[in-house]
């Protein structure tokens, strides 16, 4: 098969698309104005970023005034949870319920929070990647200010009870944010009826362009100040608005959320055909189960592969990918969320994320299937912990439980 070039790691970042580049496009050339000037070019972009601000919070069930703009993902959830905090600490309240596998956004956030004396609960996630409503429910004491839970993971791929969880904390009367970077565009999300009080969103994961994203906070719930200067953002975040950046977002989460269960059966399909071609491979193991999966999502461990070699003979045949996520990749630890599913570091060490759009097409997905065993079984020949798995030297019963079994026993 020839060479071609498939860009597989959509979860990492996306391609601007044209719809986002077109709207965009004007407010760098023609309607440069400042939204804060009060001739009208800058009446209209105030206008037209307050449009922007209404079409996402119709999208995501809200009123536009509770929709803060952000420089992404990071950014909210820092913003969304530091903010919270500080205010419920006054209050007495310093306990923070969250997840084993979050992304490092809101991790590292509540480390940084640990050494300013909140306690954190880490609740730990099943072999399969999910978390129940009933864990955060009897994790919650008086003194819990925050419940954090992402919507959907970004490594695995797997989507979380939201709205089950978010019941019980309207319940208990503790503050839900949830990290819904992945599972915008890809889950119905209605903050309302769904009982979320803060969401995150992010524009490069949905074909906007990087550096713009987004923080919902129900009305009542009390933000303090990110940024001082200027009004923007009801005075909140000052700073001269990114007005191409903001149109592009906007216009990004309303295509996404245009027709959700078309694209979801369409790349649902896409993803367990590569799942059906990949997992043949001896001794892998796809993380996270095919159920509340983001339809983009296909995470597999082999044994016997360094996940680091995988991606670069990938890439050296035009595929691009992740091993674990994009922040980690350089340190050679194994991912914080496939080590929380309770799997060995061998195991972890050999793990691939290929994340497919609505752009993917399914010659990419013949080409993927095609070149990945090739690539495995290279890497396999240069292992030397693939050599003790096929003599059956060592005893490997504690790696081996984790994954398909071997196909051929060597007898030497
Ligand atoms: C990408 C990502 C983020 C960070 O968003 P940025 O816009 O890159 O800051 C946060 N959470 C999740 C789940 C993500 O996938």
């Amino acid at each position: 098969m020839e060479k071609r070039f498939v860009y597989a790691d959509n979860a990492a970042t996306t391609q601007v698309s044209k719809p986002v580049l077109e709207a965009m496009l004007p407010y760098m050339t023609e309607h440069y104005g400042n939204p804060s000037s009060i001739y009208s070019m800058g009446r209209k972009a105030k206008r037209d970023i307050e449009n922007a601000r209404l079409k996402i919070a119709e999208t995501l069930g809200c009123g536009a005034s509770e929709i803060y703009f952000t420089s992404g993902g990071s950014e909210a959830d820092n913003w969304a949870i530091r903010s919270c905090v500080l205010s419920m600490a006054e209050k007495g309240k310093k306990h923070i319920i969250t997840t084993a596998f979050e992304h490092h956004a809101v991790l590292h956030t509540c480390e940084y929070l640990a050494k300013q004396g909140f306690e954190i609960t880490y609740l730990p996630v099943s072999e399969n990647g999910l978390i129940t409503a009933g864990q955060v429910k009897d994790a919650i004491r008086s003194d819990t200010a925050l419940v954090t839970v992402m919507y959907a993971n970004n490594e695995i791929g797997t989507i979380l009870p939201i709205p089950e969880i978010a019941g019980v904390c309207n319940e208990k009367k503790v503050i839900f944010h949830t990290d819904a970077v992945q599972a915008v565009g890809n889950v119905g999300i209605n903050v309302k009826e769904q009982g979320i009080d803060m969401l995150s969103l992010s524009g490069h994961k949905i074909h906007a362009p990087k550096g713009v994203g987004a923080l919902y906070v129900r009305r009542g719930i009390s933000l303090p100040n990110l940024i001082f200067g200027g009004a923007q953002e009801r005075n909140r975040r000052a700073g001269t608005e990114n007005v191409p950046a903001i149109i592009g977002l906007a216009e990004a989460v309303s295509s996404a959320c245009a027709d959700i269960p078309g694209k979801v059966r369409k790349v649902t399909a896409m993803r367990d055909r590569l799942i059906d071609g990949i997992l043949p491979v001896e001794c892998s193991r796809l993380n996270g189960g095919r159920d509340n999966r983001l339809p983009g999502n296909v995470n597999i461990s082999f044994l016997g592969v360094e996940g680091e070699s995988l991606l670069l003979l990938l890439d050296m045949n035009g595929i691009c990918v992740s091993s674990g996520s994009a922040c980690t990749s350089g340190s050679l630890d194994p991912s914080h969320v496939l080590l929380a599913l309770g799997m060995p570091h061998e195991v972890a060490h050999g793990s691939l994320r290929l994340s497919i759009s609505d752009e993917t097409t399914d010659e990419d997905v013949d080409y993927i299937i095609e070149v990945i065993p090739k690539v495995i079984s290279r890497i396999r020949e240069m292992s030397p912990l693939w050599e003790d798995i096929i003599n059956g030297e060592k005893d490997m019963d504690s790696l081996l439980k984790w994954v398909s079994p071997v196909r051929k026993m060597v007898n030497q």
